[in-house]
């Protein structure tokens, strides 16, 4: 999960206010104009861009010269904040019910790494000893109830499959109530994806949302898939309202247009990310870490 292109760049653009007293208007401005160029070269949204570029700038040309820190130094703090601003400010928690179970409604394109985050997920909430329980609510692929069951057996976590026929309405609902009585406080849902978001895919969202009031809707994205990852989640959000975002394949990432853009773009935060293939390869997301990763 490096970002050296964008790294190497914002650095070069900082590196010329090295060594200088005082930054005047055309300093700062040079310095934008690199740092803009940065951030579209790794896939940022431009609306985005344009947005912190003026935040950073108007924060700049009023910096004062400080016995700490010298005006390069407070411009990469500035630009450090404002990263980490864009991405949310601090760490976003799924919200916990009141009255167990939790209910997490998993959704995402097919290919975005869903029924893999779903396991991973729930293995996560297994090692804060909670008692989660899986439901394969994709019944149109019978590959993917067997992937549930083999990452719900290495994450030592049941997994709730529905009878031949069943519609995931259905089995949602069984399953809400077969937590309710084995105890499970976490239960999470993985629905069915599709290639692309589509009437059916939507309506189906729709209708296990309205039939189990998920405390939490997150949705799957692939980090690599950069912008088309931020539309589809402007889409998802639109058509069923989400909560969160956990952003897959950031180890694969070498950009960082999605995890830069998605907050702004669609108003809800990433809450995890997905670092690699094995199970344990998940974290909650920290902008500020984040942010200072980035600026290397
Ligand atoms: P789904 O169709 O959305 O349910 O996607 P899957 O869960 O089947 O995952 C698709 C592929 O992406 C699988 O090969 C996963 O191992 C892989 N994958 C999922 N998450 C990650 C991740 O964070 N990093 C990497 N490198 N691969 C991932």
């Amino acid at each position: 999960m490096g970002f050296e292109s964008l790294t190497e760049k914002l650095s070069a653009a900082f590196k010329k206010l090295k060594n200088k007293g005082k930054l005047t208007p055309a300093d700062i401005k040079e310095a934008m104009r690199e740092v803009k160029l940065a951030l579209l070269g790794a896939d940022v949204n431009i609306k985005v861009v344009k947005e912190f570029v003026a935040r950073v700038s108007e924060r700049a040309v009023g910096i004062e010269v400080l016995e700490s820190l010298t005006p390069a130094q407070q411009v990469i703090k500035i630009v450090n904040e404002e990263l980490c601003q864009m991405m949310g400010g601090s760490v976003s928690k799924i919200k916990v019910s009141s009255s167990p179970p939790t209910i997490v409604m998993m959704t995402g394109l097919q290919g975005a790494g869903k029924t893999t985050q779903t396991g991973k997920l729930a293995g996560l909430y297994k090692k804060q000893n909670k008692r989660p329980l899986l439901v394969a609510c994709d019944v149109y692929r019978p590959a993917a109830i067997k992937q549930l069951q083999v990452v719900g057996e290495q994450v030592g976590v049941p997994v709730f499959a529905g009878e031949q026929g069943e519609s995931p309405v259905s089995i949602a609902k069984r399953a809400v109530e077969h937590a309710k009585r084995h105890g499970n406080d976490f239960v999470f849902l993985d629905t069915a994806g599709r290639l692309h978001i589509d009437e059916v895919l939507i309506e189906e969202l729709k209708n296990i949302k309205q039939a189990v009031n998920p405390t939490e809707i997150l949705l799957v994205v692939d980090a690599m898939t950069g912008q088309d990852a931020v539309n589809a989640a402007a889409a998802f959000n639109e058509a069923i309202g989400i909560d969160g975002i956990l952003l897959t394949k950031m180890d694969g990432d070498t950009r960082g247009g999605a995890a830069l853009s998605v907050k702004h773009v669609t108003g809800k935060p990433i809450k995890f990310i997905g670092v690699g293939e094995k199970l344990s390869d998940i974290e909650e997301f920290h902008p500020d870490r984040m942010a200072s990763r980035i600026l290397g």
